[in-house]
């Protein structure tokens, strides 16, 4: 990823105007900071600070799937019909966007993609040497939601890090997910969740499991309720709290009810999508059996909409360091030739040690720069004026905090360097 960016080149601009339909947090500030633009309801673009923090996210998904065995593919959006009648989820599934095509067709645009992730594994794998595998794609997914809602929590179209394993036996299944639910733990620690505000919930597992896993992260605008044990940070989602009314860990019956954002779900199929597809394997004794598979998803766009709303003040968003568009968020105040010098001279320096910086080198009054640097959120904000050279210094406040100090100019690039590769 490039490490710079010059303000006066970003095309995009800040408006203090809230958009009239921002119903959250992460509506409000990733529209007016210019990270996001909405299309129409439940479609948005990425403007170039929103896909720098979607593709930092992307990639740290990406990292925890390889480490864990995950081949990365992409699959296509479009997929026939026929796939969709063998499953029944061309009628079952009531949020799948279904299109006339050519030829009397009609295609399925992916809502979830068992149904071609199936027959296309199923190509390449015919025996027990070549199992257990799994695959994972990043990628648009569109689903006809009734409501599309609160930003990008709730889209039409919005990205997914979707994975799907095949083992040979439940027991090899039960293995891998063991090893998922730890790639998923590190995926929301690494992007800046709080481990206490991410709970592992309990949720109804269909016909063919007691239970599925949600990933929910705990703020008032989530959509789903569940019941937290906090010794445990484990919950129980409401749909199945009538089976399940004490912590399924440790047994504690004081639950707190919470709104919880669902960021990731992971799911036994079993044979759900192998007996359809009659996908089988040859077995070590020459005996056919049935693959069992498991699926494994991340809303990824719908984890950067979380991010928002867990960390924001009332002047804007405030990134965790890994998923920042960029570390330091250097400000000139501009009228002073010095000044106007040793900015430049800084951006150059921390260019050289390899830290992200977004350099605000517009012709601005100073209070409007303060305000975007608030707004868009960056962990580091440094600033040099006339005034802070007077003492040789530049000006350094952490986001959250409502006051900066000084720093002598000497020891800036030093200072940041440490605090860039602090945990
Ligand atoms: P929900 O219960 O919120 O409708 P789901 O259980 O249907 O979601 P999955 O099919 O398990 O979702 O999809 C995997 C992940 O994709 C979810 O955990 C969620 O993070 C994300 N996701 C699902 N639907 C949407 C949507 N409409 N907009 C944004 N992200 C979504
Ligand atoms: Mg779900």
């Amino acid at each position: 990823m490039i490490k710079l960016m010059r303000y006066s080149q970003l095309y995009t601009k800040t408006t203090k105007n809230v958009p009239a339909d921002a119903d959250s947090a992460n509506a409000r500030y990733l529209e007016q900071g210019g990270f996001i633009h909405r299309e129409m309801a439940g479609v948005y673009s990425y403007l170039p600070l929103g896909l720098r923090v979607l593709r930092k996210i992307d990639n740290i998904i990406r990292e925890e799937m390889n480490a864990i065995g995950g081949q990365e593919i992409l699959m296509p959006a479009l997929s026939p019909k026929e796939n969709w009648m063998k499953t029944g989820r061309w009628d079952g599934l009531d949020v799948l966007f279904k299109l006339p095509a050519a030829g009397g067709k009609e295609y399925a645009l992916g809502a979830t993609h068992e149904e071609v992730v199936t027959p296309l594994v199923q190509d390449h794998v015919f025996s027990y040497k070549d199992l257990p595998m799994s695959v994972y794609q990043i990628q648009t997914k569109f689903r006809n939601e009734l409501r599309a809602k609160s930003g990008i929590l709730r889209g039409r179209e919005f990205g997914m890090k979707d994975l799907y394993s095949f083992d040979k036996t439940e027991e090899e299944l039960d293995e891998f997910y063991e090893k998922a639910k730890v790639a998923y733990t590190n995926v929301f620690k690494r992007v800046g969740f709080k481990p206490e505000d991410t709970y592992l919930t309990f949720a109804s597992g269909g016909t063919f499991s007691k239970y599925s896993h949600e990933y929910q992260i705990a703020a008032g605008v989530g959509e789903d309720l569940i019941y937290t044990c906090d010794k445990c940070v484990v919950a129980v989602n409401k749909e199945i709290i009538e089976d399940q009314d004490s912590c399924p860990e440790c047994g504690n019956k004081n639950l707190t009810e919470k709104n919880g954002i669902e960021v990731g779900n992971i799911f036994k199929l079993k044979t759900k999508y192998s007996e359809p597809f009659g996908f089988k394997f040859t077995d070590e004794d020459g005996t056919t059996k049935p693959v069992i598979m498991g699926c494994y998803g991340i809303g990824n766009t719908r984890l950067m909409g979380s991010l928002v709303e867990v960390f924001h003040d009332e002047r804007g968003i405030i990134w965790p360091k890994n998923v920042s568009p960029y570390f330091v968020h250097l400000i000139v105040v501009k009228g002073d030739e010095n000044a106007e010098k040793e900015a430049e001279k800084l951006y150059k320096d921390l260019e050289k040690e390899g830290i992200e910086v977004f350099f605000d080198d517009r012709d601005e009054r100073p209070g409007a720069k303060f305000a975007d640097a608030d707004l868009m959120g960056m962990p580091l904000r440094l600033v040099v004026s006339k005034r802070t050279l007077e003492s040789d210094s530049v000006e350094w406040k952490l986001r959250p905090e409502a006051e900066g100090e000084n720093v002598p100019l000497k020891d800036v690039v030093k200072k940041v360097k440490a605090l860039y590769k602090e945990d």
